[in-house]
């Protein structure tokens, strides 16, 4: 027996009062657009979505697909028929046949109209699939497996075993834009991950020095930026051509502050092309202490340069075992892990400061031609939709 339907729960979106239209407006979109290669239906139903009409081969990667949907807490495979009571009878008995081991019935009546109450109608139900099963058991505390039976104010009934968990979150572009910074690394797609969930959708800029990293390196964050656009839709990615700067830094600036330079310069292009392009906020993925660049003083001598914007640093409390499991869990870490050099690790002094000040960098800044190197790149930067 083969379930006709897939339902979806939807979280947080109740408490969003007045919005909540726009909220779900948002939410059926990116339901749509993640399940564009396949036929199906949406329907809404109190609370929740149901997926009709879909063909039994695509469903496993139909469920794989909403999975990443971020607004959906939860969805189940189930039986949808209209309400009456043989019908929820013969089909409990068919579902009954196929267990083994433990089983309980949680009759959920939400349609009032329904004659029985919930618990009668379970412990009736479950009578009927014991003496057609004789092999299994009732377990109501801890059941192999639970048959919930929904009997709903649509005049539908809909029977279910299983839940499989999406990641929740708010929908994909209700909380507006942000920049995301993104490296190479582990960290930068997890903080992009992080901040979709809660509601934003992404662009993304790289920053790049060729010839002293390779094209590889460069390929390894449009395949990143790929396995990112699963979960946020469309990414929009400026790759900024940083050789030149970095040279300029490194010929002309004390070896200590290359870093807090280069991190203070990518941030002010980074604002500047987050305001030309409607971002609301940068996204990195810095987390405290994790290395010198990322002390309270380092952060605060790279933020002061961020004039207008927020600088979002989802990962700033969590230790690196936590963001690799989240990388994992999302599926970039396999591609972060691959060995090509970052701009990063080109001309990286030995000793970098651990406590920068604002003074001392402002000094070292001086020494070359900021501005006029900042708008080169940014008049050279490559845009990939
Ligand atoms: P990641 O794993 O994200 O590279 P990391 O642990 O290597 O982070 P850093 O190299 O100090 O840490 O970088 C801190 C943050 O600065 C990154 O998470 C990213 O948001 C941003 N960043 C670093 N290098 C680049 C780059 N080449 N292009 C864009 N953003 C970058
Ligand atoms: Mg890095």
């Amino acid at each position: 027996m083969k379930e006709n339907v897939i339902i979806l729960r939807y979280g947080e979106l109740y408490l969003k009062g007045n919005n909540r239209a726009f909220f779900e407006n948002v939410l059926i979109k990116n339901i749509k657009h993640s399940l564009k290669d396949f036929t199906f239906e949406l329907k809404k139903i109190s609370g929740r979505y149901v997926i009709t009409g879909y063909n039994d081969y695509d469903y496993n990667m139909i469920i794989e697909k909403l999975k990443r949907v971020f607004g959906l807490v939860s969805m189940s495979p189930a039986f949808e028929f209209p309400t009456n009571i043989d019908d929820i009878t013969l089909k409990c008995q068919e579902l009954g046949k196929e267990l083994t081991g433990t089983f309980r019935i949680s009759t959920k009546r939400a349609d009032k109209k329904f004659p029985i109450k919930s618990d009668d109608f379970s412990a009736k139900i479950g009578e009927i699939i014991l003496n057609s099963n004789p092999n299994l058991k009732v377990d109501l505390h801890n059941p192999d497996t639970n048959i919930i039976i929904e009997i709903r104010e649509n005049g539908q009934t809909y029977l279910l075993t299983k839940i499989i968990y999406a990641h929740g979150g708010m929908p994909v572009g209700t909380a507006g834009k942000g920049m995301l910074m993104l490296s190479g690394g582990i960290d930068s797609p997890v903080a992009g991950y992080m901040m979709a969930k809660r509601g934003l959708s992404l662009s993304a800029i790289h920053f790049h020095s060729f010839p002293y990293t390779s094209l590889q390196a460069k390929e390894k964050v449009f395949k990143l930026k790929e396995i990112l656009e699963d979960f946020t839709g469309k990414i929009k990615l400026f790759v900024v051509p940083f050789t030149k700067i970095q040279e300029a830094i490194h010929i002309n600036c004390y070896e200590e502050y290359i870093i807090t330079i280069m991190r203070r310069i990518m941030l002010r292009i980074a604002e500047r092309v987050a305001k030309k392009y409607n971002c609301g906020a940068i996204i990195t993925g810095e987390s405290l202490g994790q290395v010198a660049s990322q002390t309270l003083e380092s952060i605060t001598v790279t933020n002061s340069v961020v004039k207008d914007l927020p600088v979002f640093r989802p990962l700033i409390g969590m230790d690196k075992s936590e963001i690799m499991q989240i990388s994992n869990d999302l599926g970039t870490y396999e591609t972060s892990i691959l060995p090509y050099e970052d701009c990063c690790t080109v001309f990286l002094p030995k000793n970098p400061v651990i406590k920068p000040t604002i003074k001392k960098a402002t000094l070292e800044e001086d020494k070359i031609n900021l501005e006029y190197l900042i708008e080169e790149a940014i008049n050279n930067l490559e845009v990939i939709e």
